[in-house]
């Protein structure tokens, strides 16, 4: 390959943004939210809508659990994906989970459902060190009111692509990397990775040029194409230019990098509900008021 064509396919850093100052999610999520934002529109982010990430926090021991109480959501699915700490998750379906460092769980709220999202009770009462992202992914407009769906994906069941040398690994989350896949089930292409890269090593990432893609460096620091630095905490979203980009890890690294096919579809959003009209976003209100979203103690 001749040194233009190279360069034809590189995946350049569109910005690289700083984790906007925190606020709290209910009392249990201390969270910067990245998107949607001024600069990170829900349009310029799709087919993810929102992304929240709990820095590294260190709570304190607690005898109130900490969290958020049942809510509802509706046209889309909540991805949480823990890092350090402990989340305990129940919802009107009877879906109840744990998860801990490394664990996913992608929920499809689709046609409506009550979840609560607390820290988990022992690590709640000892306190301790926390960090995790919550993603939203959008539903196309076909399958916003899918049945509502609860997929655990402990770390052992992800897929796994170790790098040549040692030189780190990747685990999938959804998607495939390199031609390994995962067993979460998506309704729209999406990759989703947690990335881990040893101190001075690099690896070559190749993503769909028409994808939207952004990258979470959730410990230590990158350099990306070896031009750009990004610093932990920080986000980095990519212009839709090419296929591939080399990440350099400044420091032991692991990033969140997330990809997905854009939905092209209008969205109407209001809290907790992610709709395509306004009409449909009143339906909803009038649906969770009705007591059609089930019953959640909390
Ligand atoms: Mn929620």
């Amino acid at each position: 390959m001749t040194k233009t064509q190279t360069k034809v396919n590189v995946k350049t850093v569109e910005r690289v943004i700083l984790p906007p100052p925190v606020h709290m999610v209910g009392d249990g999520f201390r969270v910067h939210g990245f998107f949607p934002s001024s600069v990170l529109s829900a349009r310029r982010m799709s087919p993810f809508y929102l992304l929240d990430y709990n820095s590294k926090f260190v709570f304190p021991p607690s005898r109130n659990l900490l969290g958020v109480g049942p809510h509802p959501h509706r046209g889309f699915e909540t991805v949480t994906i823990a890092y350090h700490g402990k989340i305990a998750h129940h919802d009107s379906r009877g879906n109840a989970g744990v998860i801990g460092e490394g664990d996913v769980q992608w929920m499809t709220a689709g046609s409506g459902i009550l979840h609560k999202e607390y820290h988990e009770e022992e690590f709640n009462r000892k306190g301790g060190l926390f960090q995790m992202v919550q993603l939203w992914v959008n539903l196309p407009a076909k399958d916003k009111m899918t049945e509502p769906r609860y997929q655990a994906l402990t770390n052992s069941e992800m897929g796994r692509v170790e790098l040549p040398d040692g030189d780190g690994s990747v685990e999938i989350i959804a998607g495939d990397f390199r031609g390994v896949k995962c067993p979460a089930k998506t309704f729209s292409p999406i990759n989703l990775f947690n990335l881990r890269l040893k101190k001075g090593k690099t690896v070559e990432i190749d993503l769909p040029e028409n994808f939207t893609t952004a990258m979470v460096n959730i410990e230590g620091s990158s350099l990306i194409n070896g031009t750009e630095k990004v610093p932990e905490d920080n986000f980095v979203l990519f212009n839709n230019d090419g296929r591939r980009f080399i990440l350099e890890a400044l420091d032991d690294l692991t990033s969140l990098v997330l990809s997905g096919e854009p939905l092209d579809e209008p969205v109407s959003a209001y809290g907790p509900f992610v709709m395509n009209t306004p009409d449909e976003i009143r339906q909803a209100i009038e649906d969770f008021q009705n007591g059609k979203f089930g019953e959640l103690e909390g």
